[in-house]
């Protein structure tokens, strides 16, 4: 026990980055892995864009020199994606928008800095829902008010949420989060939900999480101009296949823009991820082909699962599917559904297919068709508790 340590560190349980990674797979998995826990693009870059990606490392990256810290050309490149994928002009949107950073959970962490820290404020989330909000929050010391959301589509407990505004407690919630699809449960926002965002004070900073936008083709970036304490987060990890270089990227008016450039650290991006990111924005139209196969292979895969019997999967916006135990008539404990996820979870790892396991579900993430193929045939020879039977006896 270091006595220098905060003490409610001790207690915070950190987010777990999967097994796998590149790093091969463990324990008595077998040698080929499906990872389909990590909501990542299943494919690599092209073998011609990393070799143009090489190329500029050794030819013009300069290992002794800091990298470029004002992102000035990244930037460019992303206003010009944003613009164009936003469905409608954005005469508005300048560099001064925006700011990018370490993956987008270095934004959350600058957000958080920015609004809530010193018991200036607390946030409200929405469970379940992407854990990095709390947990990041609860590293800075930042109280967490959790709500929750309808059992059937995933929508927020609106009147929840507005109730924990409204209260008295201190200190109060200064910062909102929403995932536009959520993670783990794939719901876009619902025009109710948008209403009601819209409908919340300036002085609450809406935090709209659209790292799976791609998948969506939804977006609220046209709404900014009307709400300056509404930020938009985007990232490089899903869609444009660059997970390994850790670059996301916040839209904002331009004085929360400013202060995010502020509180992050002067180089919070290493040069290779700048150019890996200024490349993926240069062949975005090539990285972007894959889109309408990965949404289309999605929804193949939710037309195979949603007839089991005890199985229930729910509509995606993204590019992964959330699935739960059937139990229409709760006959199910929570601790028997907890087992029974387990057996599913731990059958597919041993078949060679990861999923992640969480908030009373599994994720599983669009992969190859191939990929896809298997995780049907592998989720179809695991034996299942038929809990509807069950219920109806
Ligand atoms: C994957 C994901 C991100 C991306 O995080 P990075 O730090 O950019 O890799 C952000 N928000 C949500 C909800 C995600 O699922």
């Amino acid at each position: 026990m270091l006595s220098f340590l905060r003490s409610d560190l001790s207690r915070l349980v950190s987010y777990t980055p999967h097994p796998g990674g590149s790093s091969g797979p463990g324990d008595d998995a077998p040698q080929v892995i499906d990872r389909l826990d990590t909501n990542e693009c299943p494919f690599d870059l092209p073998a011609d864009l990393k070799q143009k990606l090489s190329w500029h490392w050794q030819q013009i990256i300069e290992s002794n020199r800091y990298p470029d810290g004002s992102h000035q050309a990244l930037k460019e490149a992303i206003a010009q994606y944003i613009s164009e994928s936003a469905g409608a002009p954005t005469p508005w949107l300048t560099t001064a928008h925006l700011s990018v950073s370490s993956g987008s959970d270095e934004l959350i962490r600058s957000l958080l800095i920015a609004t809530c820290l010193g018991g200036e404020g607390s946030i409200l989330v929405a469970d379940p829902t992407f854990s990095m909000y709390a947990i990041t929050a609860k590293t800075l010391g930042i109280p967490v008010v959790t709500i929750g959301r309808s059992e059937a589509n995933f929508a927020m407990d609106v009147q929840a949420a507005q109730a924990a505004i409204a209260s008295t407690q201190t200190p109060p919630i200064r910062v909102v989060f929403v995932v536009h699809p959520n993670s783990p449960t794939a719901n876009a926002l619902t025009a109710a939900e948008i209403d009601w965002l819209r409908s919340l004070p300036e002085s609450i900073l809406v935090v709209i999480d659209e790292a799976y936008f791609e998948f969506s083709g939804q977006t609220l970036v046209n709404d900014l101009p009307q709400h300056p304490n509404w930020v938009i987060l985007r990232t490089f990890s899903k869609a444009f296949r660059l997970a390994a270089h850790r670059v996301g990227y916040g839209i904002a008016h331009p004085e929360l823009a400013a202060t995010l450039e502020k509180v992050r650290l002067p180089y919070n991006l290493p040069s290779f991820s700048l150019a890996a990111a200024q490349l993926a924005m240069a062949h975005r139209n090539l990285l972007l082909q894959v889109i309408p196969q990965i949404v289309a292979e999605r929804e193949k895969l939710y037309g195979a699962i949603a007839p089991h019997p005890a199985l229930r999967v729910w509509k995606s916006d993204a590019n992964f599917l959330f699935l739960r135990l059937q139990n229409p008539a709760h006959t199910l404990s929570e601790a028997a559904a907890e087992a029974a996820l387990d057996h599913i979870f731990i059958s597919l790892k041993q078949q060679g297919t990861l999923v992640r396991k969480t908030c009373g579900g599994l994720r599983i993430t669009i992969g190859t068709p191939e990929e896809n193929q298997r995780t049907w045939e592998r989720l179809q020879k695991i034996r299942l508790p038929s809990i509807e039977k069950d219920s109806l006896n």
